[in-house]
């Protein structure tokens, strides 16, 4: 008998303020460790050059993201820099109940929803940058944005940034390498907590 796979799956919640590099450790994770798959958020903003509607995320109106959440299809939703972002419901649940861990890269007011609503299937991880200066360098080095959304920007991370106590793991990403070393340990012990085993799991028998 092949006892893998006989847990429920896991949603593993990654927040930060903007300019912690939270993008760039989410999608390393998604490459490099083995069995984390990217749920696919609704949002209302338009494509940045290079994105594809379906993977990166689904693209629709503000009409359609406003029938998707009076349907109950989203798990959260928030409203970040202007635009409307959702997590759908179904892809997540079905992920849990088919014991497949998902990442899912929200802000925190979504992470703030999804706590009470998953509990023990969710695990909360938080990144922050080494220092505040490191932060705003981070953020000009972007270079996308004029100095007036910059300033707003930095005041909105600093108010992100002291929200790490309502999270279950800090990494404070100093090296994307280390950082990533980090979500695979966090990843890793979570798989093997007995209080994920499913109901049926039976240990093998002589
Ligand atoms: P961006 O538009 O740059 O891809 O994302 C902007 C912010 O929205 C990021 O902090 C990202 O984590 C957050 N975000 C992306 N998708 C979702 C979502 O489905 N729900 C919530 N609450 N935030 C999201």
């Amino acid at each position: 008998m092949d006892l893998r796979r006989q847990r429920r799956g896991i949603i593993f919640i990654l927040s930060a303020p903007s300019g912690a590099g939270k993008t760039t450790i989410s999608r390393a994770a998604l490459e490099r460790i083995e069995g984390l798959e990217p749920s696919v958020s609704v949002t209302t903003r338009v494509p940045r050059e290079g994105e594809i509607d379906g993977v990166d995320y689904h693209f629709v109106s503000d009409a359609e993201f406003t029938r998707l959440l009076a349907a109950d299809q989203f798990a959260e939703s928030a409203v970040v820099f202007n635009a409307r972002y959702g997590t759908l419901r179904e892809p997540v649940e079905r992920a849990i109940e088919q014991g497949r861990d998902i990442l899912l890269d929200i802000d925190i007011q979504g992470a703030r929803q999804l706590r009470p609503r998953y509990r023990a299937d969710a695990v909360m991880i938080f990144v922050l940058p080494p220092s505040f200066a490191e932060l705003e360098e981070r953020l000009r080095r972007r270079g996308t944005e004029e100095e007036g959304e910059i300033a707003r920007r930095l005041r909105r991370a600093h108010d992100e940034a002291i929200a790490y106590p309502e999270y279950d793991y800090l990494i404070i990403n100093a090296d994307i390498m280390q950082s990533l070393d980090q979500l695979r340990a966090i990843v890793e012990a979570e798989r093997l907590k007995v209080a994920r085993l499913t109901k049926d799991f039976v240990p093998w028998k002589p």
